[in-house]
């Protein structure tokens, strides 16, 4: 079974791929409308309100926690610790 290389997202169905494209390595959510995968600060940004959104942590709070996560995943190692 395939993770998203972006969020660790589990990728079980092809409709949970990038354009239901099961040879990505990324999934739907951190595709553009165009299909290619989104920047980093773009998955930041989109982690972060998500998190604000489901644990009601305030943004800075919010924006830390994205990071953490980002940074165990295959896309983002070693990218985060240069960010902060
Ligand atoms: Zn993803």
């Amino acid at each position: 079974m395939k993770s998203c290389i972006s969020c660790g997202m589990p990728m079980t169905r092809p409709e949970q791929f990038a354009m239901g494209d099961v040879s990505k390595d990324y999934c739907v959510h951190c595709a553009r409308p165009d299909g290619s995968m989104q920047s980093y600060e773009e998955k930041l940004l989109s982690m972060a309100a998500f998190i604000v959104k489901t644990q009601g942590f305030d943004e800075q709070a919010a924006a830390a926690s994205a990071k953490e996560m980002m940074a165990r995943l295959p896309a983002w190692k070693g990218r985060a610790s240069h960010e902060t």
